[in-house]
């Protein structure tokens, strides 16, 4: 009797796949198609490892729709008037108005000494500031800092009429 040499695999993904093993030791043979039956089939298992940098995009997407939702809500919650720019700059410059306001609120009301009264004349100075590339600018600039930001933006940066003044 021939000694075996070619096993039929039947993979964890649902594929059966002839294997020739002939280039293992043959009282191993049977070890390792028991082992690869415990596992997907190599082009399964490449197609995974090939998907994995969409799967990542997929991830950044989800997370970038979370974080404008979050963002949304909170311009209608506290009456924050829409960005001006460029259309593909505005999702962005949403995303950052959001971030360093809420960072802002953080270090002078929460963690600082600041009342509601001060903090509801900066959110004032924010509600004026609606250039879209004003606040993407100041993407990497502390919480704290933000009243000194906006007492430095120009008119430039307010191009609508305030309409809560
Ligand atoms: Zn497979």
């Amino acid at each position: 009797m021939a000694v075996r040499t070619h096993w039929a695999i039947d993979h964890t993904c649902g594929h059966q796949v002839e294997r020739d093993l002939s280039d293992r030791a043959a009282d191993r043979r049977a070890g390792f198609a028991r082992w690869l039956g415990d596992r997907e089939c190599s082009d399964c298992w490449k197609a995974a490892r090939e998907s994995s940098p969409v799967d990542k995009q997929q991830w950044l997407a989800t997370r970038r729709a979370e974080e404008h939702a979050a963002a949304t809500e909170w311009e209608q919650r506290y009456h924050m008037p829409p960005l001006e720019g460029p259309e593909k700059a505005l999702a962005w410059a949403i995303r950052c108005r959001h971030q360093l306001v809420a960072d802002a609120y953080t270090a002078l009301v929460v963690e600082g000494d600041w009342d509601e009264a001060d903090w509801s004349e900066l959110e004032e100075q924010v509600r004026t500031v609606t250039r879209a590339g004003w606040w993407i600018d100041q993407r990497d600039a502390e919480g704290g800092d933000l009243p000194e930001l906006l007492a430095a933006a120009t008119d430039a940066d307010r191009p609508t009429e305030n309409p809560f003044v």
